[in-house]
């Protein structure tokens, strides 16, 4: 009776949370995360359960084999919702559709030949090899591919290891004594089920919470970052020097990057070049800081490099590098395009040691990128000994600079 009423909250479970998994599936346009894999597997198992209710103690029925065929069509389902949820494009349909088919006519021949209790066996034997294979990918990617959700994952492999031990126990009381080993009442079927019961309550919110870890990853990477050029934004660059100037005796140093007659860009060869130009700048940017350093497209053709810890020397050699590359590199392949030229000319400002002196920062490279640029365009300039005065000399350079012209 009371295992009875446990396999009647496990089906009530996986198919609440068939729905559950299936509405996410439908708001998550594009890639679903494996959600509706889950939907499968977890739709496919509360039907078994539920066949499993109906069909009375164990033995040969009609009913039992296609239970045991839908089981191992969960465990292929819920596999490949976890490879999809990690970006491994994998079917579901034709292997779900050859592998239940193929179990059932396997079923009746193994019923036919050695009797139920192998029929029986051979599932506990077939999802405890499943499984664990399953805590092996598990284990594998906690190394690889899911360093990220570690905890999450060993929790995962951990559950799985315990049905996995189970069913190898349901094996050997299988073989040594037969179908009174599954009586629904039996002590072995009570923990059996009471552990079912317990993983279908953990396992599919946690699925529900590494989604929402996914989604809002992406959403502050959004938030972070130029949708252009992949860059950091203002934002994202904010956030990356406060977590900098966390350290103690951090200090920095910032390049402002403008392109040169960026405009001109745009009118003579459109604006989907001039965007394809600012993604070959965004690139050569990446390519010449140094591995800590931090670059940001600050908005239209202005972006911004900033050197960790750099002092004078090391600064100047990434500015120069920058502009070097910039020039040498950024170029758009056709005849069309063989008169494009692409340079930037680069301010770098003084060095700098908290986020609060940024804006600081940017008026001092302002002002010397406006000399560069006055100067002739495609160079390199350094804020002025002037822009180093107390706070609120450097707009003054920045006018003085601009009075001068
Ligand atoms: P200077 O050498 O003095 O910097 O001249 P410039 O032409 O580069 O500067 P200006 O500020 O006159 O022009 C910048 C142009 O950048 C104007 C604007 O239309 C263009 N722009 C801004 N954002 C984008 C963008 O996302 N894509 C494209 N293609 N153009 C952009
Ligand atoms: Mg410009
Ligand atoms: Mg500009």
């Amino acid at each position: 009776m009371i295992a009875t009423l446990l396999v009647g909250m496990l089906c009530v479970y996986l198919l609440s949370f068939t729905v559950m998994f299936l509405l996410i599936s439908r708001r998550l346009r594009g890639e679903k995360m494996g959600m509706d894999a889950f939907a499968v597997g977890n739709l496919t198992l509360g039907v078994a359960y539920v066949l499993q209710l109906l069909e009375g103690p164990a033995g040969w029925s009609w009913m039992s084999v296609v239970n045991h065929s839908l089981t191992l069509c969960s465990l292929l389902a819920y596999c490949v919702g976890g490879a999809r949820f990690f970006g491994r494009a994998m079917p579901l349909q034709w292997p779900s559709v050859g592998i239940g088919v193929g179990y059932a006519v396997v079923q009746v021949l193994v019923d036919a030949a050695w009797g139920s209790v192998a029929r029986y066996a051979l599932l506990a034997a077939t999802c405890a090899l499943c499984f664990i294979g399953m805590v092996a990918v598990l284990l594998y990617g906690v190394r690889t591919f899911a360093r990220d959700l570690r905890g999450e994952v060993l929790l995962f492999a951990l559950l799985i290891s315990g049905i996995c031990v189970l069913n190898v126990i349901k094996l050997i009381k299988l073989l040594s004594g037969g179908l009174a080993a599954l009586s629904m009442d039996g002590p072995f079927q009570m923990v059996f089920y009471v552990y079912m019961c317990s993983l279908a309550t953990i396992l599919p919110p946690s699925i529900v919470w590494l989604v929402l870890r996914r989604l809002t990853d992406a959403l502050r990477g959004m938030a972070a970052r130029d949708p252009l050029t992949q860059l950091l934004n203002r934002r994202g660059l904010t956030e990356a020097l406060d977590a900098w100037f966390r350290r103690p005796n951090a200090r920095a140093r910032l390049l402002l990057v403008d392109v040169d007659h960026f405009k001109r860009i745009n009118d003579n060869y459109g604006h989907h070049v001039g965007d394809a130009v600012l993604c070959g700048v965004a690139d050569a940017l990446r390519g010449a800081v140094r591995k800590d350093d931090l670059v940001c497209r600050l908005g239209g053709e202005e972006f911004a490099a900033i050197c960790m810890g750099a002092d004078d020397a090391a600064a100047r050699r990434v500015a120069e590098w920058v502009r070097g590359a910039i020039q040498d590199k950024v170029m758009l392949q056709g005849p069309r395009y063989a008169g494009l030229r692409c340079t930037v000319t680069v301010g770098v400002s003084h060095c700098f040691g908290d986020e609060a002196s940024l804006e600081r920062a940017m008026q001092d490279a302002d002002a010397a990128l406006y000399r560069g640029k006055r100067a002739g365009r495609n160079r390199v300039e350094w804020a002025s000994p002037v822009a180093d005065a107390p706070p609120g000399s450097a707009p003054m350079k920045a006018e003085a600079d601009v009075a001068l012209t």
